[in-house]
């Protein structure tokens, strides 16, 4: 089973659901998809630490088989082309490796070259394999490094998603079997949920709520839930104790009894809706 958990904004508690949802299972996998900003590894702190490098496809260009004809910039959708100087040249941050430049090229004027875009690290914290992606400063897209993280999955994993509903959170979700949505009971944070369920119910994925921070019911929040049918797996109350926790960087679920029932309970209201 895969669950992804997702939020539209950063510091809904997506990361804290992640890490102790993952703490909460006998054995399972733990992937920070989150890899401009992979944070589940300072709750971890993963051991027997291993580093694979990621890189991706960038075309290059053999200028004495290049004609000019210029079929590669027309091909590319993505604006990553310009013909320059009597020769194309890529922009790297925005082209996205499809490969189509080097299949149009009349001359066999297109190789491809590896480019380093960022690294996996995998390493244990007791039961759990703790795979984080890391994005290199500066690169445009995180989707490289998402899906050779994705390749580390095992039979019971759960993913922590970059925030948001762009295109790194599709291709984190796409293959999952259930979605587990936090949200801040507020405006803003009401605001961001409901952009990150639109993305969800597009790819047909089903969903849950955890209603992160609560004081007090946020109605808005509350009608769209029933509107939608989207069940409440939790709430969870604002509490300063387990604030505290989680700012020196400790898995509740590890050093609270209650806390590890509770997210239990969650994994069993997914395990009871698959
Ligand atoms: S398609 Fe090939 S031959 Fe034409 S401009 Fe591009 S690299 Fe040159
Ligand atoms: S590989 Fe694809 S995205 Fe990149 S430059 Fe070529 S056509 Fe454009």
């Amino acid at each position: 089973m895969k669950i992804a958990c997702l939020s539209g904004k950063g510091g809904a508690g997506k990361t804290f659901v992640a890490v102790n949802l993952a703490a909460a299972v006998e054995t399972c996998t733990y992937i920070d998809c989150d890899v401009e900003e992979p944070n589940g590894r300072l709750f971890w702190k993963p051991e027997e630490m291993q580093t694979e490098s990621v890189s991706t496809l960038l075309p290059q260009f053999d200028v004495t088989k290049c004609n000019g004809c210029k079929k590669c910039v027309e091909f590319c959708k993505f604006h990553a082309l310009v013909y320059i100087k009597e020769k194309p040249m890529v922009f790297s941050e925005v082209c996205h490796n499809c490969g189509g430049c080097q299949i149009v090229c009349p001359e066999g004027a297109v190789s491809e070259v590896e480019k380093p875009v960022g690294i996996i690290e995998i390493g244990h914290h007791n039961h759990v394999k703790v795979v984080t992606g890391i994005l290199n400063t500066g690169e445009a897209s995180g989707v490289g490094v998402i899906k050779s993280a994705l390749q580390k999955s095992s039979e019971m994993t759960i993913l922590d998603c970059p925030p948001g509903s762009a295109c790194s959170v599709m291709e984190t979700v796409m293959d999952v079997d259930y979605c587990v949505l936090v949200a801040e009971p507020t405006a803003f944070g009401f605001h961001n949920v409901k952009m990150v369920y639109e993305l969800v119910t597009l790819l047909g994925k089903p969903c849950g709520m955890v209603i992160n921070k609560e004081t007090e019911p946020y109605t808005p929040l509350e009608d769209f839930c029933k509107e939608k049918n989207i069940p409440i797996l939790e709430r969870i109350l604002y509490n300063p104790v387990l604030a505290k926790y989680i700012a020196d960087g400790e898995i509740v679920a590890e050093m609270v009894p209650s806390e590890k029932k509770r997210f239990a309970t969650i994994l069993e209201k997914i395990g009871g809706v698959l």
